[in-house]
């Protein structure tokens, strides 16, 4: 459905300023093309946002992606090509705290877990890693190979885009007790099986995480730099006007619509974005119901800047999984001259709306109580505090996609495909869930579609 384009040099317009648009206007400027990005807020990054204030010199801790998988290759190549550096995510050999029905369990490396829990002798004292191991990964495995820009998702596994994450451990035959523990931490009971199945399937390769010196936003930052001129910031996209001729834009910006014509567009909003820019002609209906459908989750942290990093003495390394409404703990990174750290929690879903809503001292009364539950004595290391929520972000509105049952297969039957000039990109468009890897490989992909109408 995509028509050439008339010239190569009409080529302009980019919305969104994520790791997609970026990416995108990189290897189009690179092509000898003059992209535009039209990005809504006042910098670029978008999901990838480290925050440096109100923390102690030399402090940082990630709002969004957090860390980057060891194969994810597309990342790992633009690191190197901007000489950014890159540290391990969580320091190696340190035990992770569970809490679970108010019991505290520690998994050291080489230890066996005690999970307070009545599972089967097959999965007693196995970790969490383990138990994905021994029974997802088997049922995964005749997919590792499947081909990424063949028919997506594999037809074998559509059929699970009809359950939920725990319809799908019930029919694979792990215990009651085994689902609790693949469901610690996360808040999953809604989303399509698919989904998280899609998630494991990617994660297969990975041999372990890394995060970039300085905070992961270098990255987009180093991107926006070689972009300098072509990003208009403060500048919504609001409508679209397609026709044989090319497409038309109306931005806003400093108060007044103004309108960019262009040869094409490439769109990369998130989909609760979307929703709200008015196309002409109106986007076919059934993909304007599934953009108007697929939910965003909430998520929200908060962050206890600590006065030592006490849990290293305990040889923890920071990261706690809980039943308990902080869900996830993490530590964040940067060093300080006095060896000051961070720990910030990852919530979500409708714990998050709560601690959102509530005034600041009582969150951090909340969080605390959760840190203070899997690493005893923090109260007194604490002297700051911090709260980002992604669902209050105007440009983002919630952090990444949850596909509900269904969802998965009619967004890749529906929206990767270009509608006329239109084409799309971003993180909800890759063939696993959101990573910083989704976003730019679907902006590559998007981009050889664009090139490819302008050779035709
Ligand atoms: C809490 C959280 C944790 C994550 N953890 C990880 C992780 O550990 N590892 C990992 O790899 N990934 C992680 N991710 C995912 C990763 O951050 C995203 O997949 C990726 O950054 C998305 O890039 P994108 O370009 O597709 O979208 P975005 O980054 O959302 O970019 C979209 C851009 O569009 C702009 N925009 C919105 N509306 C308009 C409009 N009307 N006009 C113009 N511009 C508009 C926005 O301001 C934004 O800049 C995480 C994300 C979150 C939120």
């Amino acid at each position: 459905r995509s028509t050439p384009f008339p010239s190569p040099t009409l080529f302009r317009s980019i919305a969104g300023a994520g790791l997609a648009g970026l990416s995108a206007a990189w290897e189009l400027a690179r092509a000898g093309f003059d992209p535009l990005i039209i990005e809504a807020s006042a910098r670029a990054g978008g999901r990838v946002r480290t925050l440096r204030e109100p923390f102690a010199q030399g402090l940082y801790a990630e709002a969004g992606a957090v860390r980057v998988a060891s194969h994810h290759e597309t990342v790992h190549h633009f690191i190197r090509e901007f000489g950014l550096e890159t540290e391990p995510f969580l320091p190696s050999g340190l035990g992770t705290v569970y809490l679970l029905d108010g019991h505290r369990i520690v998994e050291r490396p080489g230890e066996r877990p005690r999970w307070p829990l009545d599972l089967p002798p097959t999965e007693q004292n196995q970790t969490l890693d383990e138990i994905y191991e021994h029974k997802i990964h088997p049922f995964l495995a005749k997919f590792a190979t499947a081909d990424r820009n063949g028919p997506w998702p594999p037809p074998a596994l559509r059929e699970l885009d009809a359950l939920t994450q725990p319809e799908f451990w019930a029919r694979l035959g792990l215990s009651p007790g085994a689902r609790r523990l693949l469901a610690l931490g996360y808040r999953l009971d809604r989303a399509s099986a698919l989904w998280g199945l899609l998630e494991e399937l990617d994660l297969l390769p990975s041999t372990g995480f890394v995060r970039i010196l300085g905070g992961n936003d270098r990255l987009p930052a180093a991107f926006a730099q070689r972009l300098d001129g072509r990003i208009l910031y403060g500048t919504p996209l609001r409508a679209v006007r397609q026709d044989a001729s090319g497409v038309e834009i109306t931005v806003e910006r400093h108060g007044a619509l103004e309108t960019l014509r262009g040869a094409a567009l490439l769109c990369t909003l998130p989909l609760p974005l979307l929703r709200e820019v008015d196309f002409t002609p109106a986007l076919a209906p059934e993909r304007r119901d599934l953009i108007a459908q697929i939910p965003y989750m909430p998520v929200s942290r908060m962050y206890l800047q600590t006065r030592r990093r006490f849990w290293l003495d305990q040889n923890l390394s920071g990261a706690a999984i809980m039943d308990r409404p902080s869900q996830r703990f993490w530590p964040a990174a940067g060093v300080n001259p006095t060896q000051r750290g961070i720990l910030h929690s990852y919530t979500w879903d409708r714990e998050a709306h709560e601690l959102d809503a509530l005034p600041h001292d009582e969150r951090v009364r909340r969080t605390l109580a959760d840190a203070e539950a899997a690493f005893p004595g923090i109260r007194p290391h604490v002297e700051a505090s911090a709260h980002w929520s992604w669902q209050h972000q105007p440009w983002q509105r919630g952090a990444f996609a949850q596909f509900l049952p269904g969802q998965v297969t009619r967004l890749h039957e529906l929206l990767p495909q270009p509608e006329g000039r239109v084409f799309f990109a971003g993180a909800h468009l890759w063939s696993s869930v959101s990573w910083m890897e989704g976003a730019l490989v679907s902006s590559k992909r998007a981009v050889r579609a664009m090139l490819a109408a302008v050779r035709d």
